[in-house]
This record gives structure tokens, sequence and C-alpha cells, in this order.
């Protein structure tokens, strides 16, 4: 049992405990280089990297790892002990670990994704010690959370630009707040991700391949009932599900992980986990360890957790929405509407901001999630549109339009709002209305962006919303810093503004078919997958963006394009291979054999009784054969369609391929499948139903 508060972070290297165990000055240097970026030297280093290693010896660790975020949005390590010879001749050991091992290691990380970045510099990367998230114990090993960078100092990984765009916001939003006087010296972006997830009975898990090799069922009849009567939702907590999530909470306190809330979610066997929030870099490395950590416990439970996000068909899929907001180091939350006239113009200020932002690079929103799992989503009738809005709510928009069009804002006074001058209406937090099918909600002191998807790493989505907003506040202090009357220039700017960014809100339904027209007539980009989408990363305004801010140079970029591509066609690829071989090794057989036992008894039923009709046997024999015959004929074609000669060499090209005619013949070989599983006996089908996969738990 977990004693709490005492036990909670006694796995992670936190501030209690560097205070408590860090010689004075070591501590202070230490701070120093967590806080404000001043580099750790040697003798510290050492230092730091001595108490790290006693303590974490007395939690039983026995090795170390650079523990880091490769662009196939997984983690990485390799263990390295801490033994060493004792140099006493005696075969004796001593446990060792240097602060050089602490803050450099070179990985041999040649196999990893890198779109061909390593091998047009140098073979090797090495890993960098990002002392702003905690090191922590994880299976006996201590790990040191880092970033991936080639020799030449290129990202070859999702934490390098995540770490640069958060200090290119932190400039240009401490040029915005000096304009309104404020005490504030530094500026992060705060994070708060809830993960969706299932759970199944890991023998289930165990009898479908489909869910093996590609966390998503390829096959299965939509079962007599699933989410229609919502009574799942928040429903009471199944006995096995809240033992396994009591113990995943209670492995994530020890590591210092705020897991707040949890409860079942639409789908059966869906369930959403979500933590406070915290500082964008920890809470994207503490996202990728819940969902390590939620794998291992639901396996100690006879459970598999999916983390795909679209495991079954027919029922809601899984995201990971991302909760993000700015907040100073003097505690102020930057979009928490305020109630003196200063105050509000700098809310709007950012708020504004943001508009601009999400209008300007909608299409860098819809890469940052792209992904062959998350297009299954995206669309879909249960999750936000790709299409890119954002819903900020009907007082705020009654605000926006008073300032856009200087007409009176009615709730309050009868007059137009003066920046600067005005107090805003109090803004009712949205708690009742909750626009769901918004991808980009405005909820009341934070912005929540639905899209991303529950298996993808929240660090892209993030690197991109810090880039795109230090964009639009650099643009607004370049205009602000030299107005000579700031409310005048501020009430001129935002008035632009929103004037020129107005079309990205939309408060209405996202699910609504019209909202596709209409965007399209607000000429909103809409890139219904990834095949399409990920091209454009590299477009002339999106690298210009990146390397104006200091966070991808184009070398950089690219190489994020092509494995964004590579990783799509692979999956998909993977996925009709699975297919093939499940049609040819286990399907087609039952199928077949389910006919010959429909062929004998019809023989034996007319022996014993010539004039019976056996009309039933007869028609489902009929049924069912021409359906065989069409479900191998399908499976031929999509094996020829996935055969190496017939796959385009170029990799945009490969890609729209794998979406266009790969997707479709995948689709058209389910429905044959999916109707035969309804006709033949539950006897001869060789994979449990959805009912009994989603139900059994
Ligand atoms: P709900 O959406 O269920 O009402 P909340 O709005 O409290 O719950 O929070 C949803 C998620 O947003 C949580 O992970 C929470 O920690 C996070 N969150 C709350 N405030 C902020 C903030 N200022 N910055 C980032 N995330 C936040
Ligand atoms: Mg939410």
């Amino acid at each position: 049992m977990l004693n709490l508060p005492e036990d909670f972070g006694c796995m992670s290297f936190n501030e209690a405990t560097m205070r408590e165990r860090l010689p004075k000055d070591a501590y202070i240097a230490l701070k120093r280089t967590r806080e404000k970026g001043v580099p750790l030297d040697l003798n510290m280093a050492n230092v730091v990297a001595n108490c790290m290693k006693d303590w974490a010896i007395e939690k039983g660790a026995t090795h170390f790892t650079h523990w880091f975020q490769p662009l196939n949005g997984i983690t990485a390590e390799k263990h390295e002990g801490f033994i060493a010879p004792s140099g006493e001749g005696d075969g004796s050991i001593i446990m060792e670990f240097s602060g050089k091992e602490l803050i450099k290691g070179e990985p041999d990380a040649s196999s990893f994704p890198s779109g061909g970045l390593r091998a047009t510099f140098e073979a090797r990367g090495y890993t960098a010690w990002d002392p702003t998230s905690y090191a922590f114990i994880k299976d006996g090993v201590l790990c040191i959370p880092t970033a991936f960078c080639s020799y030449g100092g290129e990202a070859l990984d999702k934490k390098t630009p995540l770490l640069r765009s958060m200090a290119a916001l932190n400039t240009q939003a401490m040029r915005i707040l000096k304009l309104f006087e404020s005490k504030a010296e530094h500026v992060t972006p705060t994070v708060g991700l809830e993960q969706e997830y299932f759970l199944i009975d890991r023998d289930m898990y165990n009898l479908r391949k489909d869910l093996i090799y590609t966390g998503r069922t390829l096959f299965g009849a939509k079962p007599p009932k699933t989410q229609e009567l919502d009574d799942h939702y928040y429903g009471s907590i199944r006995i096995r599900v809240s033992a396994f999530m009591k113990e995943l909470n209670e492995e994530l306190w020890k590591l210092g992980i705020l897991a707040k809330t949890e409860h079942n979610e639409v789908a059966p066997a869906q369930h959403e986990l979500a933590p406070i929030f915290t500082t964008v870099n920890v809470a994207v490395d503490h996202n990728q360890i819940t969902m390590e950590i939620m794998r291992k416990v639901a396996k100690r439970h006879g459970l598999t957790c999916l983390l795909h996000e679209k495991p079954f068909a027919s029922v809601n899929g899984s995201g990971k929405h991302n909760n993000w907001s700015l907040c100073t180091d003097t505690g102020e939350n930057l979009f928490e509407p305020g109630d003196t006239p200063e105050k509000n113009a700098q809310f709007l200020t950012f708020f504004c901001a943001v508009i601009k932002a999400v209008d300007e690079y909608q299409d860098l929103l819809r890469i940052s999630v792209a992904s062959a799992g998350n297009d299954h989503r995206l669309g879909g009738n249960e999750a936000p549109p790709a299409i890119i809005s954002m819903y900020i709510g009907e007082e705020i928009e009654a605000i926006l339009n008073s300032i856009a069009t200087g007409n009176h804002y009615n709730k309050i006074e009868h007059k137009p709002i003066q920046i600067g001058v005005d107090v805003l209406p109090p803004i009712p937090r949205d708690t009742t209305d909750r626009n769901r099918t918004s991808p980009f909600a405005f909820t009341g002191n934070k912005f929540e962006f639905r899209m991303l998807g529950s298996s993808m790493s929240a660090a892209d989505v993030n690197t991109v919303l810090n880039t795109i907003v230090a964009e639009s506040l650099c643009c607004f202090a370049d205009e602000l810093e030299k107005a000579e009357d700031f409310n005048a220039a501020l009430g001129e700017l935002l008035r632009n503004t929103i004037r020129k960014h107005r079309r990205i809100i939309f408060n209405g339904n996202g699910y609504d078919e019209n909202w596709v027209k209409e965007a399209q007539r607000r000429g909103l980009s809409n890139y219904s997958s990834t095949a399409e989408a990920a091209p454009h990363l590299m477009d002339e305004k999106n690298v210009r963006l990146f390397s104006r801010h200091g966070v991808l140079n184009e070398t950089e970029l690219r190489p994020r394009c092509d494995v964004m591509l590579e990783g799509y066609c692979k999956q998909i690829n993977i996925e009709a291979l699975v297919m093939t071989e499940m049609i040819r090794g286990d399907i087609l057989p039952a199928v077949i054999d389910f006919g010959k036992f429909l062929a004998e008894a019809i023989t034996s039923k007319k022996s014993a009784c010539a004039d019976i009709a056996c009309l039933a046997e007869n028609r489902l024999l009929k049924r069912i054969s021409h359906l065989g015959d069409t479900l191998f004929t399908r499976c031929e074609d999509l094996s020829t369609a996935i055969s190496p000669d017939n796959i385009p060499a170029d990799l945009v090209q490969r890609a729209k391929y794998y979406r266009e005619t790969v997707l479709a013949l995948m689709n058209e070989l389910r429905e044959v499948a999916d109707e035969l599983e309804t006709l033949v006996s539950k006897d001869y089908w060789p994979y449990p139903s959805y009912g009994r996969v989603m139900y059994r738990v």
C-alpha cells in the first residue's frame, strides 16, 4: 500500500529529494540550470550524478539510462550498469556514475528513423540531459530524460524542438508582457493531457492476430449492442478495471505523475485518465511514461491496454485531449480573463494571438496529429473533424464582435468595448455547454485541442502550438513596440486581427455536413488524411516559421515529413499483410469448412428423407459460397496491390497510393468478411467476436 502524501514522487529525483540530498552549492547550481538554463559545470555535475546514483541504488536500481524520444513517437532506452571494477585487482566492483555520463550519452541509435538525417551528417547521435524534467526510477533503472541530437547539433528527436519552442514562446510572450508592465520574468506553457484507452481481456487479445500485429481489429461484425444506450460513459467501474486503475495510479504517483481523474468513456471497454496539468515538456514526458505503465499494469491484471486510435470499428475511437495554457513565473494564467481594464486588454491580446496562430497555421496543427491510426478517427462520427476551427463560446464571440465592428456590446453597456478602458463582463466558464464537436475549444482559462490521437506523442502538437503562438506574439510585439499611443495601437491591432482571422471561429456543430461546405467557403483547409496533410509540412511558410523561431531548420524539418509518410505507408502495408494472412490462413478455411458442413447436412438429410426441402441449408450454402468467392478474389486483389512492383517509389505518391488504393481494397475486403462472420456458425469462426472482446472484462 502506498502511503500518501509521503510516498508521492518517491521514485522521482524531484525538488524535495534534491533539496534534501544535494550539498547546498550543488543544489543551487542545479536550480540555476533548471530554471535559467545556465550550464552545470563538470564538478557540480559529478556531485549531482553521485547523489543521484546513491539515491537510485537505495531504491534498488542497478542501471541507468538516457531516456529519449526518437521520431517514431515512442521512447527509447539503453541500460548501462553502475558497476565498474574497483581497481583493487581482487575482482571486486564499485558503483559509479559520473557527471559526464549524466550530461551526455552516445547511444548507438542508427536504427531509429531519422529520415536520412543522420546519414547526411554523422553516423552517431548523442543524448543530452534535460534537467527540467526529473530523473526517475522505472523497473530498477534510473532514467534520465534527455534530448537526442546529431553531432552537428541537429535535432533527431521530438523533445529538442519542443524545448526550443518553449524558449521561443517565452521570448515573444515576454516582449508583450513588458508592454503591459508585467512583473513576470518568464512564461511557460502548461499542459494537461487527458488519455483515453481501451482495456480488454488478455485471452481475447491473444486470439486476435490483428490486435497483436496492428493494435486494431481489421475485421469484426458490429455486435447487437455497442454504445447506443450511453450506459458505459461515467458508469460504475467494474471490479477488475477498478483494480487496474488503483495499481496504475499508485505506480504513477510513485513517479510523481499527478494522475487525478479516471472514468469510463463512451465506448464499451473504453476509459480515460487525466493528470493535473504541468509544464509542457514534463507533461509530455509524463504522458509517455503513463502509456507505458498502462500497458504493463494491464498485463499484471490479465488485461491488455489498447492505445490505438480506433481499435474497433462502429464504436468511438480514442484521443488525447491537449489542454494548453500559458503561465508566468508569478503564477498568472495568461488566458484567465481578468477583472481590470489592463488585465483584460492583456488577456485579449494573448487570446487574439491564438486566434491568428490557429487560423494562419491550421495546416500545421492538422499535420501534428496526422497518423495512419488517427486518420480512422478524425472526421469519423465521434471525433472532431479534420477541419480545424475554434470554439470560443458566445460571450467571448460577442466581445470580439464588438471590438471588430465598433458596435455595441449589448449585455453590459450600450457602447462598444474600448481596449484598456473597459472591464469585460464576467466570462462564464464553459462547463455545461462543452462543445465536444470542436477540435480547438476555449474552456474558460485554457485551450483544449482534441484532435491528438491516443497513441501519439504529445510533443509535436505542443511544439506547433508554442511556435505558432510565438509567431503571432512576435508580429504583435513588432507592431506595438513602436506605437506612440499604446492603447490606440492595441485597439487597432486587435480589431484588424479579429477581422482578418474570425473565419476560424465556429461555435456550431462540427459534425454537421453543412460545416464542411461552410468551411470550404471560408477557405479553411480540410486534409482528410495523413497522405494529404503531411507533405504540407514543407510548405514555404511553415519552413520559414520554424527556422525564424529557431525551432527546426529546413534540414531538420524534411526528415520529419519523410518519417511521418514512411510510417504511414508501413503501417498500412503491415495491416494489409495481416489481413491477407488472416483470410488465407483462418477465415477462408473456416468458410469452406462451414460450407462443407452445410453440404453434408443437405446430403444426409436428403438421403434420410428425399422430400425434405433443406431451405435454410441451401440458401445459406449458396450465400456463403458466393461470399467466399468474393472474399478470395478481393484478398488476391489486395495482395497484388501491395506487391513491391506496384508500390510507387516516390514517397508522397506512395502515401497517396496506400490511402486511395490499398485502404479502399482493405475496406472492401473487410465488408465481405464481416458479413460472413454473421452467417458462419460461431463454432467455425476463427476469432472471438467484437461482443466477446469488448464485454468480456
Ligand atoms: P474537465 O475538462 O473535466 O472539466 P478540467 O477542465 O479541470 O476538467 O481539466 C481537464 C484537463 O485540463 C486536466 O488535465 C487539467 O489538469 C487540465 N488543465 C486545467 N487547467 C489547465 C491549465 N491552466 N493549463 C493546462 N492544462 C490545464
Ligand atoms: Mg476534455
